[in-house]
């Protein structure tokens, strides 16, 4: 597609210049790119022969296509959809039935070894099983055969990724994620979280489209860009949490304060996504910054792992790990997010050690909140 054809085309759409050009800076923010990257991005975006994609959904919810759809504006999706050549995807694509599937062949057949394939959704783990089938086809054998040809798979949201909900225990389907159901896979990217983050996602294929290659990831072939971090590394409450100033029932002053939601059960020290920086609706707020805690959605089998969501990280006094210690929490949670607990205990400790505000010191501050809002409705019942 040519500059001209791109804009002409976003502009039919309400997608001004000036907003395309925002679109570009927030790539280059979120790609860690400096501001002056966003006039390559934008030559980039403009002037590539656009890349072919199909987009399979197999044990889903189809929450990454609503998260990609619903992003901020101009959307995502107006401006990449532009840009890329979505041959198949099941919720977006007019055609049905047979017709659909010969798009998908045919996009298989004629550019082998060149189209992307994104995929959405766990795959059942047996050929013959019955679960989860596409014209005929289990979902095992279309993903042999699709990401078997294609140039690069990107597995898009945690069921993708780590095999998500259809996988937690008892995982009655047998539910496997992209990197099992098809070892092997040319140049697999995983881009977890429940759902993936529409920016991340867009991120991603403009990382492509300007630099030819793909981005650097981490061991579980996850965008060093949007996983390099840790939640709690990035988060706005992490003072609060250096300072021991906790959250310990919702709604009580504490959690008005915006102080820290560890308590409360919140992932973010056992958690590697860029929320806090590119957020989400359009940059309108995050989990924790709207004060619930993070359930840690981006991190491999987190329904079994993570849960109680409302409940904290090992007990610190005594560090109570067996939870974390148990056969299931050990093996799936993994070096990289046992390392991110103790991390989290370390400072919990250093803390604790330290010179962490005594509950008194809080208590007043309670108390002064609640005296704060007794004196209001007093003034109220004035
Ligand atoms: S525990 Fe959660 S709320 Fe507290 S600083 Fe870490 S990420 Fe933020
Ligand atoms: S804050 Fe945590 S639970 Fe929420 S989207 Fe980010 S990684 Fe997922």
């Amino acid at each position: 597609m040519t500059q001209s054809n791109l804009m002409q085309d976003l502009e039919r759409q309400g997608v001004s210049r000036r907003e395309f050009l925002a679109f570009c800076a927030s790539m280059a923010a979120i790609l860690g790119m400096p501001k002056a990257a966003s006039a390559a991005i934008a030559k980039a975006v403009e002037s590539e022969k656009r890349p072919i994609l199909v987009w399979l959904e197999f044990q889903d919810c189809a929450g990454n296509t609503e998260s990609f759809l619903r992003s901020g504006h101009p959307t995502v999706a107006q401006i990449l959809l532009d840009t890329i050549s979505l041959n198949y995807h099941e919720t977006l694509m007019v055609a049905a039935g047979d017709q659909a599937e010969a798009a998908l062949e045919d996009t298989v057949a004629k550019h082998k070894g060149e189209y992307i394939a994104l995929v959405e959704g766990s795959i059942p783990g047996d050929i013959d099983s019955g679960y989860c089938t596409i014209g005929g086809r289990s979902a095992l054998d279309i993903a042999r055969e699709v990401c078997g040809g294609a140039a690069a798979t990107v597995a898009v949201g945690t069921c993708a990724t780590f095999g998500g909900l259809p996988a937690a225990h008892p995982n009655p389907t047998r539910a496997l994620s992209v990197a099992d159901a098809v070892p092997g896979v040319r140049n697999l990217i995983n881009m977890s979280a429940c759902p993936a983050n529409a920016e991340n996602i867009a991120a991603l294929v403009v990382y492509y489209l300007t630099i030819k290659h793909w981005p650097p990831l981490d061991q579980y072939r996850r965008p060093l860009f949007a996983y390099g971090t840790m939640i709690h590394d990035a988060c706005e409450r992490r003072a609060h949490f250096d300072s021991g100033q906790f959250v310990e029932q919702w709604g009580d002053a504490a959690h008005r304060h915006g102080y820290c939601l560890y308590q409360m059960g919140c992932k973010g020290p056992a958690t590697s996504q860029n929320c806090p920086n590119v957020q989400w609706n359009g940059h309108t707020n995050w989990p924790i910054g709207c004060g619930s805690p993070c359930i840690g959605c981006a991190e491999p089998n987190f329904w079994d792992v993570m849960t109680p969501f409302y409940e904290r990280l090992p007990n610190v006094e005594g560090i109570n790990s067996s939870r974390w210690l148990n056969p299931v929490g050990l093996s799936l949670t993994g070096v990289v997010a046992a390392g991110a607990v103790a991390h989290g205990i370390g400072e919990t400790v250093r803390y604790r050690r330290g010179h962490r505000p005594s509950v008194d010191e809080k208590a007043r501050v309670d108390g002064k909140e609640q005296g704060k809002d007794a004196s209001h409705d007093e003034e109220s019942r004035k």
